[in-house]
């Protein structure tokens, strides 16, 4: 019973210090920048619903935005096994989604995970309690790129994400082991081989039946694939994702 009060004090004392800390550096809204306004949401009232979410049709398995209502699937999904059940994404990522990722990662802008996630459960938080997963899972970096980064975007989202469902998040149970070259530089066929044995477990003994692996960006999906499989190898019977953005077809 001793712990619960040291835990409400210091509860106490993080949320005095997360206020001060807004008043000194103030939020930013993820969808234009500046200072949010008014205070105390997660984005601009003028901003809310800015980015494109994805809407029908889009794949079944990969959730990725179709051109024709008639395809069940996307071009990657029918050409190739996929290691994953399904996922799905939030936005389709275009120039305005792709600027607010940018800030969340290489400026420091980590504020904007909770909006992220608000976006998330209020998407997918059916898909989420269906689901029942017993962990969210980030796609990890590699611990040089985490290094440089200081902050792995994809764990800060499942963090919010886990905050407001409860679902327990998991950001050390996958290991990148190697450093692979930035995805973007490299063809669909050189994607494949640099991330083929891309990740690892870091325990030995998974005792995880669901799984919901969550990243900022899906494009062709071989890193996703690749966790996934990773996944599948130790036992993980369902593995799913939920993904802030992925690209048309
Ligand atoms: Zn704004
Ligand atoms: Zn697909």
């Amino acid at each position: 019973m001793r712990n619960t009060g040291k835990n409400r004090d210091s509860f106490g004392l993080k949320r005095l210090g997360n206020a001060v800390l807004d008043l000194l550096y103030p939020r930013r809204c993820p969808v234009c920048g500046d200072i949010i306004m008014p205070k105390g949401g997660e984005c601009c009232d003028r901003c809310r619903g800015a980015f494109a979410y994805v809407t029908e049709p889009y794949c079944l398995k990969c959730g990725k935005p179709l051109r024709e209502e008639t395809e069940a699937l996307c071009p990657d999904c029918l050409r190739k096994e996929r290691f994953f059940d399904f996922g799905r994404a939030v936005y389709r990522y275009d120039d305005r989604i792709g600027r607010s990722i940018y800030g969340f990662k290489y400026n420091g802008r980590q504020e904007y995970a909770r909006f992220y996630a608000q976006e998330i459960v209020r998407r997918y938080g059916r898909m989420l309690s269906e689901l029942k997963p017993d962990a969210l899972v980030p796609i990890p970096l590699h611990k040089k790129r985490l290094r440089k980064r200081g902050y792995n975007q994809a764990a800060l989202i499942a963090q919010e994400v886990s905050r407001l469902t409860g679902i327990p998040a998991e950001p050390s149970l996958l290991q990148r082991v190697r450093n692979t070259r930035p995805q973007k530089s490299l063809n669909e066929r050189e994607r494949e081989n640099n991330l083929k044995k891309a990740f690892k477990i870091r325990q030995n003994d998974v005792s995880l039946e669901t799984v919901i692996l969550i990243d900022d960006i899906f494009t062709t999906g071989s890193t996703m694939d690749s966790a996934a499989g990773c996944l599948r190898d130790q036992g993980v019977k369902g593995v799913y994702f939920i993904v802030l953005s992925i690209t048309s077809v």
